[in-house]
């Protein structure tokens, strides 16, 4: 078994005892990147120089003992979070050539852990999309099947972690983008609660929805990735002084006690049959390992992709209003008046889905359609808010699946945005509502493409989506499978 294949937990017995050391797992990772990069296209940008003298740096450590959590360790980040010194796209021709001057907080925790970075991987533009197609600079492939999309918008991450071309990677999730992927690529993807981990330095989609998260080979690693990046932070606002548990001690055997919901709302009429048949298996292994399972209802989930389509493309109108040309990031250098340079600056620099989801944004909060939409928008998800808080009364996580279909082939969907938004439709609650949500992979479609089930809790209730995850994990037993590439 090549190093690159290990899970990181593993991986750290062996740096331990000495058995290898970083230099030589990031050397086998960067040779994993050079073989098969020109499939997987899962990297915007890397630099494999700054991750063997970063891999340096992790042996010293781990020979004397000072090493960090995840010492030696080799990950990707999506291409959203602001890496000092290292150009950060957000999938965007506006930012092409944009190098940020300071670390995003998690970034700084990665780095505080001893990590060793790869490099930064594609996603939709600005994180919108649910296929990575909408990538400036190319789309990433599913690893299971090139032709494939690998779902969005942290479709590189997922990609990477899925191909072992590095051993975990941070997304973000503002209406199901950790999650999808995760599931369409095989891999592990949890989108913490908002506000336990820092937003500071995440390039803002959605304020109010987006979240930063790991996306793993396994539960395990979840757990020692969200123990490295959790926690408050005075430069974001919406970060909570909520203790950080260790996530690990999450990772127990039984589920005895643990009362499942099964939301009948998520088990919809265009519910592929082999996702439904896969998630159905998973929730018989979960009842095998001991809970009990109840059927709940959520009955506000009708609303929630009309209620995220008015609330994000919202807030993306504003927060995209800095990118002018003037500040930083592409400028038009051939217009002679002020407002043609902003004109040109954007329509050259951004693409069609941004520059749809700005359009619809603006009109959202335009004056007189404000209240009709916007307002009526955010009443609504007060509701959706308040379904979850009802069932998590009665039970402790639900269940479901993470998409409706398995991932589709690239193009496939390219002139049906709408049909692409519908996708999102057992994802984006979590994100109105603000609580957490994890997908593990249960199962693989008769084409060999990977299926993911969801575990969704209460908020700050990680450990138990965690405990529950890892309890299917253990029984399916389908976690060491890798992709043929
Ligand atoms: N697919 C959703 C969108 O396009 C969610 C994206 C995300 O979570 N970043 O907006």
């Amino acid at each position: 078994m090549s190093l690159n294949s290990l899970t990181i937990h593993k991986l750290q017995e062996m740096l331990a005892q000495g058995k290898v050391s970083a230099v030589e797992v990031t050397r086998d990772v960067l040779g994993r990147i050079e073989n098969i990069e020109d499939k997987v296209q899962a990297y915007i940008t890397y630099d494999p120089e700054l991750a063997l003298q970063q891999a340096e740096a992790a042996d010293k450590k781990l020979k004397n003992g000072t090493g960090g959590s995840l010492c030696g360790i080799p990950v990707s980040i999506k291409d959203v979070l602001c890496t000092e010194g290292i150009r950060t796209t957000c999938g965007s021709r506006i930012l092409e050539n944009f190098v940020p001057p300071y670390d995003a907080t998690s970034i700084v925790k990665l780095k505080q852990a001893d990590a060793v970075f790869v490099g930064k991987v594609a996603m939709d533009e600005f994180a919108m999309g649910s296929t990575s197609e909408n990538c400036a600079f190319g789309p990433p492939k599913n690893p299971w099947n090139t032709e494939y999309i690998c779902g969005g918008s942290s479709g590189g991450s997922a990609a990477s972690v899925a191909a072992d071309e590095c051993f975990a990677s941070l997304g973000t999730d503002t209406g199901g983008s950790i999650r999808q992927p995760a599931s369409h690529c095989g891999v592990v993807g949890l989108k913490p609660t908002y506000g336990r981990v820092s937003r500071y330095g995440l390039v803002a989609f959605a304020s109010s929805l987006d979240q930063i998260g790991p996306l793993t080979k396994d539960v395990t690693d979840c757990a020692l990735m969200m123990n490295a990046i959790s926690g408050y932070d005075a430069n974001d606002s919406t970060s909570v002084p909520q203790e950080i548990p260790d996530f690990r001690n999450a990772l127990k055997e039984g589920l005895q006690g643990m009362k499942i919901g099964i939301p009948k709302e998520y088990f919809i009429k265009g519910l592929d049959p082999e996702v439904e048949q896969n998630v159905n298996k998973g929730i018989e292994v979960l009842r095998q390992a001991g809970a009990e399972t109840v059927e709940v209802s959520l009955p506000h989930t009708e609303y929630c992709v009309a209620v995220y389509y008015l609330i994000a493309p919202a807030e993306a109108s504003s927060n995209l209003a800095r990118y002018d040309g003037v500040k930083y990031g592409f400028r038009d250098m051939s217009s002679d008046s002020l407002l043609d340079m902003y004109r040109n600056s954007r329509s050259q620099g951004f693409g069609g889905e941004v520059k749809r989801r700005i359009i619809i944004g603006t009109y959202a909060l335009s004056s007189g359609y404000y209240d009709a939409y916007y307002k009526k928008a955010s009443q609504v998800r007060t509701l959706i808010t308040e379904d979850y808080q009802r069932v998590f009364e009665t039970c402790d996580v639900v269940v479901s699946p993470v998409t409706p279909t398995p991932a589709w082939k690239l193009g496939e969907k390219l002139d049906d945005p709408l049909s692409v938004y519908l996708s999102d439709i057992l994802t984006i609650s979590a994100n109105l509502a603000g609580i957490p949500g994890i997908s593990v992979p249960c199962g693989f479609s008769r084409d060999g493409l990977p299926i993911g089930m969801q575990i969704q809790g209460a908020h700050f209730q990680e450990e138990k989506l965690l405990k529950v995850a890892y309890n299917l994990e253990l029984h399916l037993n389908i976690s060491h499978l890798r992709p043929d590439l």
